[in-house]
């Protein structure tokens, strides 16, 4: 597996680094050889042979910072995306794949446009934990995590929420949804880091690029105990 970190010393808030760890992590459990490439503003990446790409959060400063070195891969990017690349963008960097973010001085920092969606930064920032449910495979699944945001994000009809918020502001506080979906690219406000914390998430990460490459996409499963009742702790508070 090769997994693309992209910009991980300007993206990385709450520890978003967790997330390439996990996913690490969780392929080399099942005997999946994984090697991990940082890539920095200027550096070369081919995105074709990436089987998962990730980008953290960042603050404003720092999205201004690698607007431009984004735009120069765009057109890459795109065609690995329609090839089914599976990228998981995280608070900043999902802000970044949509078509633009308005800070709260007014000035606009341009998105990829790959997302139908934008993003405006509100006078409260939304803090705290969330709880959202989204469906892997059919199934229910309830996904925890932490947020911290002043942009809020506005789907177009083009991009599928990622879930629902039970608990939480989400993407922006008024309609109930979190996060973005289309086709293998998915987008979330939740740190934590969201993946270590959210097993069955990461495991569906890792199906969809092993089939993306034609391989078997049946994981073993793995001793997730201590990630579920750690979950388990944080539902019962929150969900009362
Ligand atoms: N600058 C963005 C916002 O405040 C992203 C913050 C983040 O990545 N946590 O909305």
């Amino acid at each position: 597996m090769k997994v693309c970190h992209l910009y991980p010393e300007l993206l990385n808030l709450y520890g978003d680094r967790g997330n390439v760890m996990a996913f690490a992590r969780r392929c080399r459990w099942r005997g999946l050889g994984v090697e991990v490439l940082p890539v920095n503003p200027g550096d070369p990446v081919d995105f074709r042979e990436v089987d998962f790409l990730f980008l953290g959060g960042g603050s404003d400063r720092e999205q201004n910072l690698i607007a431009r070195d984004l735009e120069k891969r765009r057109d890459l990017l795109q065609a690995a995306v329609e090839d089914g690349l599976v990228v998981l963008a995280i608070c900043g960097g999902y802000q970044l794949l949509g078509r633009y973010y308005r800070t709260l001085e007014g000035r606009v920092i341009p998105g990829l446009g790959l997302l139908d969606l934008y993003t405006e930064a509100g006078r409260k920032r939304m803090i705290g934990n969330v709880v959202i449910e989204l469906e892997i495979e059919g199934e229910p699944v309830r996904v925890v995590g932490f947020e911290n945001h002043a942009g809020r994000t506005f789907l177009g009809p083009q991009v599928s929420p990622l879930g629902r918020v039970l608990v939480g502001c989400g993407n922006n506080g008024e309609d109930g949804t979190e996060g973005a979906r289309c086709r293998n690219v998915f987008c979330s406000y939740l740190h934590g880091p969201l993946l270590p914390k959210n097993p069955r998430l990461v495991d569906y990460l890792i199906s969809l690029a092993l089939a993306r490459r034609g391989l078997p996409a049946d994981l073993a499963p793995l001793d997730d105990s201590l990630e579920n009742a750690a979950a388990e702790v944080m539902l019962r508070r929150l969900l009362k």
